[in-house]
């Protein structure tokens, strides 16, 4: 090596040590991106040395790869064999997917945040005709009173609306597609999963990316469907209707049948999350579940007992485990008090933006670490 190489050397790695420093020193409570799997350092680690990020997705290995992934996936979230797991960039990208492929016209959309109103206005982006029943910020639905027009194709949930902390019971979703048979259920659980439970004989699909629940970093979009999303699709495109091109459902059919994808794809992604759902059916899902909510219960009692934080969404039913939105006259002082102690807590979402502070409640958080976030606040404000 030159002294000029070695130099660019020691400065590249003292860059290294400096970056790893700042990021160790905080525990992301942001609802997304968030804080990573406490092992997915070691999951990098391994991929790099072994190459994974240079294999090529035409490869057996990648095939073995979307194999193991798609499995732990399955074993996890209790997915039967019979339904499709694709993966695109994003979640908002299964938004755009889902309505080109299951809708002609109508679509139907429970609105109560913006990433329920995103749904809605990509429909209305595509020149499709859909439906919208909206409630203020912070509340669910009275579904029985929701009149859903019959030529309606899809119905859109968003299980968990991540800028308000409202979560929806998913009884209330299965028993649309009981009144609905003839519309197909597509269920965003984007800042839910893995927490939520999910019937998959009761909806039609369900799409997530990893940032959030799973603690991986951002650029994956999950959809899980069943055969009659597949079948709505291959209708739609036999007659000629406009369903996409790289990424509808019968090219992602095609190739998921030989275990990869149409185009090169997020592999490190998928690699990761693969891994980390491992790493969680090892634990146990309902071990997993089990500590959300007690971690949900520690931070809403404190919340509910707080003379100047209070929970934005009143309806005890209506609280996401997942996700709190908390009420604040100061969001940027605690904010900063916060992050001088290493914890970083999310905004309020849009025009909340100054009067809520949001926190993730994920599979990434442990007990102890939310804890001292909540001895933290004790102080602070
Ligand atoms: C974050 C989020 C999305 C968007 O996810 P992207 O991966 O950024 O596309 C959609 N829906 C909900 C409920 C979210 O929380």
């Amino acid at each position: 090596m030159t002294s000029d190489e070695k130099e660019l050397v020691t400065r590249l790695s003292s860059l290294f040590l400096i970056s790893k420093l700042v990021v160790v020193n905080k525990v992301f409570f942001t609802p997304g991106p968030s804080q990573l799997y406490p092992t997915v350092a070691d999951h990098m680690r391994v991929a790099l040395e072994a190459g994974i990020f240079s294999i090529s997705h035409r490869s057996k290995e990648f095939e073995a790869i979307f194999a193991e992934t798609t499995d732990e996936l399955k074993r996890l979230l209790g997915i039967p064999d019979s339904h499709s797991i694709f993966f695109a960039g994003s979640a908002t990208e299964w938004m755009e997917r889902i309505l080109e492929n299951c809708v002609q016209k109508t679509s139907f959309h429970f609105v109560n945040g913006a990433f329920s109103k995103r749904f809605f206005e990509i429909a209305q982006e595509l020149k499709k005709e859909p439906h919208v029943l909206e409630v203020p910020a912070g509340q669910s639905f009275d579904f029985e009173q929701a009149s859903i027009p019959s030529d309606t194709e899809l119905i859109c949930c968003t299980h968990n609306e991540t800028s308000t902390g409202v979560a929806l019971p998913m009884e209330s979703i299965y028993a649309l597609k009981e009144r609905y048979p003839e519309a197909l259920v597509v269920v965003d659980i984007v800042s839910s999963a893995p927490y939520v439970t999910i019937d998959w004989a009761r909806i039609d699909a369900a799409f997530f990316s990893v940032q959030k629940g799973f603690g991986l970093p951002a650029g994956l979009g999950v959809i899980i469907l069943n055969e009659r999303c597949l079948a709505r699709a291959r209708q739609l495109e036999s007659q000629g209707s406009p369903v996409g091109s790289y990424h509808r459902f019968s090219a992602l059919t095609k190739y998921a049948a030989k275990r990869q994808t149409p185009e090169t794809p997020n592999v490190p992604g998928i690699y990761l999350l693969g891994k980390v759902c491992a790493d969680m059916n090892r634990l146990g899902i309902d071990s997993i579940r089990r500590d959300t909510e007690t971690k949900a219960r520690l931070m809403y009692d404190f919340f509910d007992r707080h003379a100047a934080l209070h929970p934005f969404v009143k309806d005890l039913k209506a609280r996401s485990n997942t996700v709190l939105a908390i009420d604040t006259a100061q969001p940027q002082a605690v904010k900063k008090a916060l992050a001088e102690s290493g914890f970083i807590v999310g905004s309020g979402y849009g025009a909340h933006k100054d009067s809520q502070i949001r926190i993730a409640n994920f599979p990434a958080h442990s007990l102890e670490v939310a804890e001292q976030l909540l001895t933290k606040l004790k102080m602070c404000v």
